[in-house]
């Protein structure tokens, strides 16, 4: 049980740990035990998992769980966004409560986000609220939606509208899992790592323009760094404000472009949530840039390094135009007056909650933007 870091979520009694390491998975039984413990002699776990990351990993979680003696059944879904919906939700619960759901089962997340959000939510309205844990396997989902509770699935009436605010037991980021993650999926996730240099960090964003690129292409150390150092400041974020009444909404830096250009896509394979996340902070700092809120150079420097990486960072090649992408935002209701409420910064490390924004100005970032 060496060599990994753990990080605290600091929630009163949900409080709970996020694992870092490159053995995690193989050693889950161990992790895992003490919890199970708490439910006297229900010891006992549903996996549940995508076809995907079951060919690959299934068959060593359950060894390592066999390890230390704990009896597992596995729920294996269809990979892919789809699968957030309600029946596949009716489906599964009705697939964990056949396997004999009881109070003192605990369900195991072991695949991306799409996995982490329908099973979290699964585990929180399941018998009103079962235990969960989290064994993120995407990049994206260890740094991201593994961590802080947020658990839904989507509607015909957009992503992540039904949902819980439902927190895991423990989070294991195996960072072994990584090497067989997609190159795309892999570089889709680290936007969100860069996210936080740009929040309020901007050591770390020095530290990625340096590293960055061993860490995509294949440095464990490297990954595991910044996979702490994410977590470490997402747990942060999310202690001081779980519901998202303020701070939290800093998380959502790039996110309100980000989803515009998503929802304009189609939410398809054309355009990653990552990939959006990407293109919306640049967009966000130019706009920053615009309205005199920070200095000039800030959007070139993130564009060039996400740039570097792999990663779009113009929004010129996709075919968007302005007033669609002012819709969708416009659908999102964060539109007051003539006005928006944006994520935006006074400079690299220093993301602020900017109220009042003009659309105008919002337009003009956009269209200079699509000209490339
Ligand atoms: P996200 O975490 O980005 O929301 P998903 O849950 O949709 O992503 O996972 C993205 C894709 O990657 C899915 O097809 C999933 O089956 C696959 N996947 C997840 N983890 C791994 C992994 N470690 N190795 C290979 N493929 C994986
Ligand atoms: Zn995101």
């Amino acid at each position: 049980m060496d060599n990994h870091s753990i990080i605290n979520v600091d929630l009163g009694d949900r409080s709970y740990e996020i694992r870092v390491g490159t053995d995690l998975l193989d050693q889950a039984g161990t992790h895992l035990a003490p919890l199970l413990a708490e439910h006297g002699d229900a010891r006992r776990v549903i996996i549940v998992t995508d076809t995907n990351v079951a060919e690959i990993y299934l068959a060593r979680l359950e060894t390592a769980l066999d390890a230390a003696a704990i009896g597992h059944h596995a729920v294996v879904l269809d990979p892919g966004e789809h699968t957030k919906d309600f029946p596949h939700l009716a489906q599964l619960l009705d697939d964990l409560l056949d396997q004999g759901l009881e109070r003192g089962s605990m369900l195991v997340a072991l695949g991306g986000g799409v996995i982490g959000d329908i099973t979290g939510f699964a585990a929180a309205i399941a018998l009103r609220g079962i235990d969960f844990v989290q064994i993120p396997t995407t990049l994206l989902a260890q740094v991201d939606s593994s961590v802080g509770g947020k658990t839904g699935i989507n509607t015909r009436h957009g992503k992540n509208l039904v949902g819980a605010f439902h927190q895991p037991r423990i989070v294991l980021a195996d960072i072994g899992t990584l090497a067989t993650l997609p190159q795309r999926e892999l570089l889709a996730g680290y936007a969100e790592v860069v996210k936080y240099g740009v929040i309020n960090d901007s050591g770390f964003f020095g530290w990625l323009e340096q590293h960055g690129a061993d860490l995509i292409s294949g440095d464990d150390a490297a990954r595991t760094e910044a996979v702490a150092v994410s977590c470490r400041a997402k747990a942060a974020i999310v202690s001081a404000d779980e519901h998202e009444h303020g701070a939290r909404a800093l998380l959502n830096l790039g996110h309100t472009f980000g989803h515009a250009m998503e929802a304009e896509c189609g939410f398809s394979d054309t355009l990653l949530h990552g990939e959006a996340v990407a293109l919306g902070m640049v967009l966000a700092l130019q706009l920053s840039e615009q309205i005199g809120l920070c200095g000039p150079g800030r959007a070139d420097r993130l564009a060039r390094h996400l740039a570097a990486v792999g990663l779009p960072a113009s929004p010129a090649d996709y075919g968007f135009s302005a007033d669609a992408l002012i819709g969708h935002m416009h659908h999102d209701k964060k539109v007051r007056g003539g006005t928006i409420t944006f994520i935006l910064a006074e400079d690299i490390g220093k993301a602020v909650i900017k109220r009042g924004v003009a659309l105008e100005a919002v337009h003009d970032v956009i269209a200079a933007s699509l000209r490339g």
